[in-house]
């Protein structure tokens, strides 16, 4: 029997900005690239961030971003494969998105159609890719799982809790599948008591119930430098302590993903 390839979807999540969504999303996915995977990456931030970071500076001017094709989804019109795909020199290719997007969430009333669309602009791209990543919020019900970067120094339980419930939300309403991936502790600093006190803390609060990755993302100046050279951090500061780390959390990625795949693939037999 041939297994048709089926892409890992992780949604990239957290409601407070400046948690290191952006950043995680382009860098585990370039990352996943320079291991042979195949990925698509998708701004799905009306902000357009990820879209800027990857070297388009103009998103407003691009002609076909994620709003063009969930509108089509929306008008069951068929999406040709490739549309709207742009590809990064880095090897991963790119959904973009623009402030379009904010306006087709208003259209959108029902914000569990607006998830349903996005499900449906991604099925045909399950087939070609072996992992999907999607940054921001409305992805939960077309991802297999949920990545949560929290920024350690400022740890907000109560939006954490209120994040965990909505994951909880989408699995009964609408995508029972729905894992957490984990907690991934970003611009982290170690080398204070203070900052380590915070990692111990969130081990202690959510580590029993949910995965911490044990790999964090350290603070540089050299990581908040990529997103105005359109380059990821391999590229940019390849030695640095940023990129060995999301070397690392891309290699506990694809390890989690393999273990999965081979799960499925168990109880199928
Ligand atoms: P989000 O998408 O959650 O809003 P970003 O990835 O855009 O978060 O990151 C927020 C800010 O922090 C950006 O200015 C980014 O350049 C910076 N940043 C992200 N990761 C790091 C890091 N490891 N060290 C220092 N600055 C970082
Ligand atoms: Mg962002």
């Amino acid at each position: 029997m041939k297994i048709s390839k089926k892409a890992t979807t992780i949604a990239i999540v957290n409601q407070k900005g400046g948690t290191g969504k952006t950043t995680t999303c382009e860098n585990l996915g370039i990352g996943l690239a320079m291991e042979g995977k195949k990925v698509l990456l998708v701004d799905a931030d009306p902000q357009g961030s990820l879209t800027i970071s990857m070297g388009w500076q103009q998103p407003d001017e691009l002609p076909v971003t994620l709003s063009a094709l969930m509108a089509k989804a929306m008008n069951d019109q068929s999406i040709p494969p490739g549309e709207g795909i742009l590809h990064h020199a880095e090897g991963v290719d790119l959904i973009p998105a623009n402030i379009e997007l904010a306006g087709l969430e208003v259209a959108l009333v029902n914000s569990m159609n607006r998830e349903k669309m996005l499900k449906q602009v991604l099925d045909s791209a399950k087939r070609e890719y072996d992992f999907i990543l999607l940054d921001c919020m409305p992805s939960l019900a077309a991802a297999d799982a949920a990545l949560i970067p929290v920024q350690a120094q400022y740890l907000s339980a109560k939006g954490l809790e209120q994040l965990l419930q909505t994951v909880q939300k989408v699995r009964r309403q609408i995508n029972p599948k729905l894992k957490i991936e984990g907690i991934l502790l970003t611009m982290t600093d170690s080398r204070t008591n203070y900052g380590q006190q915070i990692d111990n803390l969130i081990r202690g609060a959510y580590g029993s119930k949910i995965k911490v990755f044990d790999q964090t993302i350290p603070r540089s100046v050299r990581a908040a430098e990529i997103s105005a050279v359109g380059k990821s951090i391999y590229q940019h500061d390849p030695k640095g302590k940023v990129a060995e780390a999301y070397k690392s959390l891309t290699e506990e990625v694809m390890a989690n993903a393999e273990k999965q795949l081979k799960r499925v693939a168990e109880r199928g037999r």
